[in-house]
């Protein structure tokens, strides 16, 4: 489901942050992308939903290349991944209800089935109870949930985050891990850049481990 062949990335300015890399990630698997910083794990990521581009090689999704994905698919692409990030970026401006409706507002789905849906998502994270709380009241642990509800609400068939525990402790950060692990279960492809090698040792998953752009 996932492919890079012989995938390189020079950023502007001479960066080399992936070289020569070959991975396949198949459909439902879940897979830790480990490394240290700069290795190149957040580049590897940010390929997937075309944040980024190769400078060589390609990346292949569904068997689609995307250097050959016309731009009018790019938005399509990208609704079928939902990404996480360490900061889980929340609006702040608004409610833990409204945080996750954002991806099926800006579909244009229905009121109802937004309803639905949110719920659906907040219940599946645990806080129901909490979809009308500002993210500001809410604990660390809690926020990275809300962001994991809102990257689930559009039921994407592919999971991707990044560092999704950098902020937590080793107890958060494992029922965050946990959390993941469900939806891989119902058949999410789940693929979690991290180093916190203690835990995801203990999870037993795949690792992908990244030694200056290349897999070791
Ligand atoms: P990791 O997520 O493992 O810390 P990154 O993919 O963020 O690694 O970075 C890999 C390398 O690419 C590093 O040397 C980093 O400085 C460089 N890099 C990352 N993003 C950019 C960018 N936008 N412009 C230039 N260099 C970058
Ligand atoms: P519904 O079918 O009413 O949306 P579900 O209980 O099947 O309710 O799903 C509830 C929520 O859980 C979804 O909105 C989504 O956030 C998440 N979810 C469930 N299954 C999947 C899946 N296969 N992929 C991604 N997210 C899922």
């Amino acid at each position: 489901m996932i492919r890079f062949d012989e995938v390189s990335k020079r950023y502007p300015g001479g960066n080399e942050a992936l070289r020569g890399l070959a991975v396949h990630i198949a459909q439902g698997e879940m897979a830790f992308i480990t490394g240290a910083s700069g290795a190149g794990k957040s580049t590897f990521l940010r390929m997937i939903p075309l944040l980024e581009r190769p400078s060589q090689g390609s990346v292949v999704i569904d068997g689609v290349n995307l250097a050959r994905l016309p731009k009018r698919r790019v938005p399509y692409l990208r609704r079928r991944i939902g990404i996480i990030f360490q900061d889980h970026r929340l609006l702040h401006d608004r409610s833990v209800f409204d945080n996750v409706a954002l991806p099926l507002v800006i579909a244009g789905r229905a009121h109802q089935d937004i309803r639905r849906r949110v719920r659906a998502a907040l219940d599946k994270v645990g806080l129901l109870h909490k979809e009308r709380a500002e993210p500001v009241t809410l604990s660390g642990g809690e926020q990275q949930r809300v962001g994991i509800a809102r990257a689930v609400v559009t039921r994407p068939p592919v999971l991707l985050a990044d560092e999704p525990t950098g902020n937590l402790d080793p107890t958060l950060s494992e029922e965050i891990m946990r959390l993941f692990e469900q939806f891989n279960q119902v058949g999410v492809t789940t693929v979690i850049a991290s180093h916190d090698l203690p835990l995801i040792e203990r999870l037993g998953h795949r690792r992908i481990h990244l030694v200056e752009g290349r897999a070791a």
